[in-house]
């Protein structure tokens, strides 16, 4: 288990993980190398950002966002991808930077589109609780959710940059483009759709043409890692897809074009033996109202009259070496979500747990039979999970 990244513009001198090293560095730092830098709630002084990122100026930038592709997973198959594998190649890369905790989509996507931290994006896990209803919601699909712009009311780096009128251009999926996740988490751009995957890197190759940023998110290495597994053939064989999909967008763009290549997070293998089921222990239901996060970081929202101290005790005492236990009032102290807004504190799970090891942490009462035996998953602090590349090539 690595601890939990720290938030602010700090450089690797602080020997602590993040900082400008961190996902939400990336996009300000991208900001700043287009000449327009973007400040933001945790991210004052973008030029030190880039600067600790090591990104060279330049009038067109291509950010790239491949899902669940964490450094160490990226790094473990490098065989099968000659394109990263010759990004890997020069030094300058050969450091991973820090995801978010929890190192999930939801608020590793809005920790990257904001420049900040989910204790101000409110986008806090998987699932979380919603206050206004006092019941979970699900934050890919936002059901049961608060509106997009009411529960993420931090401005994108997208959206500051089209103000000020530098070209902002999504490259994606047509159903992506109005979802409550692109609107509270990565709103401001001009999107263009298409269903084809070589389509949509040729109209981000091109958009790459005029100044401005361009941003294409691949998907399919978290979603074939859920489904079959980060070390199955059939994850090798999307990888291998992916790293040509790079290494076409490579050769497409014009001359000088700087491409930045992050993921959101990495990803674990799931030891079924691991499996804890919270159904099946009665004393981890006691004094809980509510269960929300995923398999590999869970929220515990207590009952009315319960002492979140208690619970956790309790989860402590089960689990042992298997997790990591804190209360909100731990967690917020620890810095481990950035500063929390007032709106926000009630959305945390009064207990927060990060499951150690191989460990999923799943209630067969309320989830889905496949949810809750996924063979790989992320969400927690090892390495694997929050550790992601950032790096970085000049066409
Ligand atoms: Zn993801």
């Amino acid at each position: 288990m690595t601890s939990p990244a720290q938030y602010g513009d700090g450089g690797p001198e602080l020997r602590e993980r993040g900082g400008a090293l961190h996902l939400s560095a990336v996009l300000p730092a991208i900001s700043a190398a287009l000449g327009s830098p973007v400040p933001t709630a945790i991210h004052r002084d973008p030029l030190a950002l880039q600067a600790a990122l090591g990104l060279p100026e330049a009038r067109s930038v291509v950010i790239v966002l491949v899902d669940g592709l964490g450094y160490w997973n990226l790094n473990m198959r490098l065989g099968h991808a000659p394109y990263l594998r010759s990004l890997m190649n020069d030094s300058s890369n050969q450091r991973p930077i820090a995801t978010c905790m929890p190192s999930t989509t939801v608020a590793a996507m809005a920790s990257f589109g904001t420049g900040t931290c989910p204790g101000l994006t409110g986008m806090t896990g998987y699932t979380q609780l919603n206050p206004n209803n006092g019941e979970i919601c699900q934050l890919i699909s936002f059901s049961n959710a608060m509106a997009p712009l009411d529960l993420q009311r931090q401005p994108t780096v997208f959206e500051r940059l089209a103000e000020r009128g530098v070209r902002v251009t999504s490259s994606g999926l047509p159903k992506f483009a109005f979802s409550a996740l692109t609107q509270s988490a990565l709103r401001g751009t001009d999107y263009i759709s298409n269903t084809d995957p070589r389509r949509r890197i040729a109209a981000a190759a091109k958009a790459a043409q005029k100044p401005g940023l361009t941003y294409v998110y691949l998907r399919d290495t978290d979603k074939v890692g859920h489904n079959y597994g980060w070390d199955s053939d059939k994850w090798i064989g999307t990888f291998e897809r992916v790293d040509g999909q790079l290494g076409l967008l490579r050769r497409s763009l014009p001359k000088g074009t700087l491409i930045v290549i992050v993921a959101d997070h990495g990803m674990i293998t799931a030891n079924p033996e691991q499996r804890i089921d919270i159904a099946e222990e009665p004393r981890l239901s006691q004094g809980v109202a509510n269960i929300g996060g995923e398999p590999r970081c869970v929220m515990l929202y207590a009952e009315r009259d319960e002492n979140p101290e208690d619970i956790a005790m309790r989860w402590r005492d089960f689990l042992g070496e298997r997790a990591q236990v804190r209360t909100r009032a731990e967690a917020i102290a620890q810095g481990v979500y950035g500063p929390v807004e007032p709106y926000v504190e009630p959305m945390l799970g009064d207990v927060i747990v990060s499951a150690a090891q191989s460990v999923t942490i799943v209630d067969s009462r309320t989830q889905a039979e496949k949810a809750t035996h996924l063979p790989s998953v992320h969400g927690s602090l090892t390495m694997l999970e929050s550790d992601i590349p950032c790096l970085i090539d000049m066409a």
